[in-house]
This record gives structure tokens, sequence and C-alpha cells, in this order.
């Protein structure tokens, strides 16, 4: 049956005999139960810090089956879990084709909760470089203090990072893919196989792709993250992160979020479910734009550099073109003059807000020197990669046409 097929989570990763779906239809139907309370159609917002029992003999009953038995049949306190926050986790398993998420209030939860459930003093991390800057400060300070070190590896280079890994004390391998803000691609497969010779988990931050444009647990990693606050609410109006894997595993970390507490409220699930049925959309319509600028700019001679990972000019743009469906809605250039220059073009744009993130229907530009990097000095940007002139460009829903004429003016202004 129809409906059947479209609720089956199984066929997302496109290994069952039934025909794989497409990105629009698991977005809108993917890990949702066709009938739900009230037999409303929306996903409602249970909106409530605790839950309650009819009497004693309810109450330990519940108790009974928690301790004993496979699967609670209800919620017991808000930081435990609550019924809107859990549709929208299986939504998200569904669309990156793994077994079960946990939600988190914010991306950078996300990645710091999957860290502290698993890690333990005298832990070892192999990173490459290139990643959000927020992760590689925890790995690299908070973490430390526990006793956990962080080697970072150069993006790319897989002897280096095979080099980097310590058998038996190395326990994550983190990478993000597309990265911010050069767009690298790392090698999922390469990634996948070294996690598992040196029996550490592999984690990729899969913000840049969204599940529409790349799975990496399809390749054989373990773990996927994402700042939901990105792509998959799209709107620029919440924040909240995922981890996706195999179920044993989430089930640990969303035992360990019952301890750390960062949950997100139901409202804010609501609306982030209500994002997600679109994300395919609108990443189609951001990648179909984004390759259109990376073109546009490529021939343009106020422009130095692009850096898209759809060009054949990419230095990962093969890797990319083999386990992507699409390349993204960021692009990031040089403009061909300083610091100032790089400036006056940016505020000659109509179209897009000078703001950090990325991922929602507005576009967003800025220039990491001035954005990220302030407080740095020329020199020490560009010892972390940061050129004056370097651009960020987040795409929005914008139709391509305006946003490609408002391009060309605001270049002619410089
Ligand atoms: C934004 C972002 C994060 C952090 O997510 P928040 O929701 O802002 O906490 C982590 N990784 C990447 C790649 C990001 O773009």
């Amino acid at each position: 049956m129809v409906q059947e097929r479209l609720n089956d989570t199984t066929a997302a990763n496109g290994s069952s005999h039934r025909p794989a779906r497409g990105s629009s239809t698991r977005a809108v139907h993917g890990g949702t139960p066709r009938r739900k309370a009230f037999s409303a159609l929306t996903t409602p917002i249970v909106q409530t810090a605790t839950y309650t029992f009819r009497d004693t003999q309810d109450l330990m009953e519940y108790m009974e089956r928690k301790t004993w038995g496979d699967g609670d049949d209800r919620e017991e306190y808000g930081r435990y879990g609550n019924p809107t926050v859990a549709a929208v986790e299986r939504k998200l398993a569904a669309l990156d084709g793994g077994e079960d998420a946990v939600l988190y209030a914010s991306g950078m939860n996300a990645v710091t909760s999957l860290l502290l459930s698993v890690l333990s003093a005298g832990g070892h991390i192999v990173m490459t470089d290139d990643c959000y800057r927020r992760t590689r400060q925890f790995c690299l300070t908070f973490l430390q203090r526990f006793g956990i070190e962080t080697s970072v590896v150069p993006m790319g280079d897989y002897a280096a990072l095979e080099a980097a890994i310590i058998p038996k004390k190395t326990r994550f391998i983190i990478s993000e893919s597309p990265t911010n803000p050069y767009l690298r691609v790392a090698n999922l497969e390469r990634i996948a196989a070294l996690g598992k010779k040196y029996r550490a988990l592999t984690v990729i931050d899969s913000t840049f792709a969204t599940p529409v444009n790349q799975r990496p647990l399809e390749w054989g990693i373990d773990f996927v993250v994402h700042s939901a606050t990105k792509y998959l609410s799209g709107h620029n109006d919440l924040l909240a992160g995922v981890v996706v894997g195999r179920a044993d595993r989430i089930k640990a970390l969303r035992d360990a979020r019952g301890v750390l507490g960062g949950v997100v409220d139901p409202q804010n699930a609501y609306l982030l479910e209500r994002g997600v049925k679109t994300l395919a959309v609108r990443v189609k319509q951001q990648n179909q734009s984004a390759l259109a600028v990376a073109r546009f700019l490529e021939a343009h001679p106020r422009i130095e550099r692009v850096w898209y990972p759809g060009l054949p000019s990419h230095p990962d743009h093969d890797t990319a073109a083999a386990q992507m469906s699409g390349f993204g809605g960021v692009v990031s250039f040089e403009v061909a003059g300083d610091l100032q220059a790089t400036a006056r073009f940016i505020d000659h744009l109509r179209i897009p807000y000078i703001a950090p993130s990325l991922g929602g229907v507005e576009s967003l530009i800025e220039q990491p020197a001035l954005m990220s990097y302030y407080e740095k000095t020329s020199e020490e940007r560009l010892a972390l990669g940061i050129k004056d002139n370097l651009v960020r460009f987040a795409i929005g829903i914008e139709d391509t046409e305006d946003i490609l004429n408002d391009l060309d003016q605001a270049l002619a202004a410089v």
C-alpha cells in the first residue's frame, strides 16, 4: 500500500526491495506516523514539563516496565523526553538513513554532549582542520582540562590522519563535510575505514550538506551531527542540534542528555519539524542558485578565487561529485581587493543580510575576517587560513536571477 510505503523508514537508504523515495517525499512523510493524537494532521505540541501517574499502582507498573521491559510507552519527566521532540527525532533519523536520532538545544550542545557522553580521561581525538571554531575550541581547551588530547590534521591528508591515530587511545575521528569556510569535502569511505581499522568512532558534522545532499551513515560513518539551526529548520528562527546513528548508541546519548540537560523545548521542536518538511524543496533551490553564483563569480574579473565543491576548480570536486547529490548553498570567494574593498562590495549588496549563520530562507553574507575573527590581526588570521578579502555567501531561497543581478551591481561598485 502506498500509505505504508510512505511511512516505512527502512526504505530510506534504498537498500530495501521497495523503490527508494525521493528526498522531498522523505522530508514530508519520513519517520512520521499516519495517525497522530486527536487525529491531527500535524504533530501536536505537548507543552508540559512533567507527566502524571493515575495512582501508585500506575507508577509502579511504569517503573517495572522501565526497569525490566524494553521500550517506554510514555514519558516521565521533560528532561527525559517529550512526544513532540520524539516526533522530530524520528523524522531526522529517517532523513539521514539512521536508526535513531537525539535532539539537543543547539548544534554545539549536540557536539559537546556527544563527546562528553562517550569520552573518558586519557582519551584522544583526531580532528580535521578547517573545522567549526567552537568545536575545535571545545576539544582543544575544555576537553584538554579533563585529560583528553586532540590532534588536528590537515583536511584531505589521509596519511596524516592515520598517523595521528593512537591505537586503543583514539576514541573519535571528527570531520566536517563540507567545511566552513572553504567547503572542503571529506572522503567519507576512507574516514569510515580508518575508524573501523582502529576501532575509533567516526563523526561527520554534515550541517552544510543536509541529508538531501549527503548521507554519511550510508558510507559507514558512525555518527552524523547537524546544527539544526541552519538548513534543517531553515528559517533563521530557532537553535537546535541533532546526532543521528545506531539505535543503541543514540539511546546511550539520550540517557546522557537526561543528565547533561541540553533539551529542546516542545515549541521549538514543532517549528523544527515544520521547517524540515520543506527541506528538500529549499535545498534544491539553494543548490541550484549556489552553482549559478559560483560559476558567475569564477568568470568575473573582480573575483580572485571561488571555493565551491560543485566547480571543477575546487580541490575536492571529484570526492564531492561521487558522494553528494548536490553541492550545497554556501559559496566562499576572494574579492580582488583588500579588506576595505571587500567590505564596500558587501555594503553594496541589497538582498543578503550581513549576519553569521546560514541555511535559512534569507541569504546571509559575511566577511569572516570581520565577523568570526575580528579580534585577530591580519597575520593571525592568515595563519588560520582566513584572508581579509574572503567572503562567505550563504544563499537563501530568493530567485537565482535576482541574486546574480545583485552580485553584478555590487561588484561594479567595488
Ligand atoms: C552553526 C554550526 C555549528 C553550531 O551550531 P549551533 O546551532 O549554532 O550551536 C556546528 N557546526 C557547524 C558546521 C555549524 O555551521
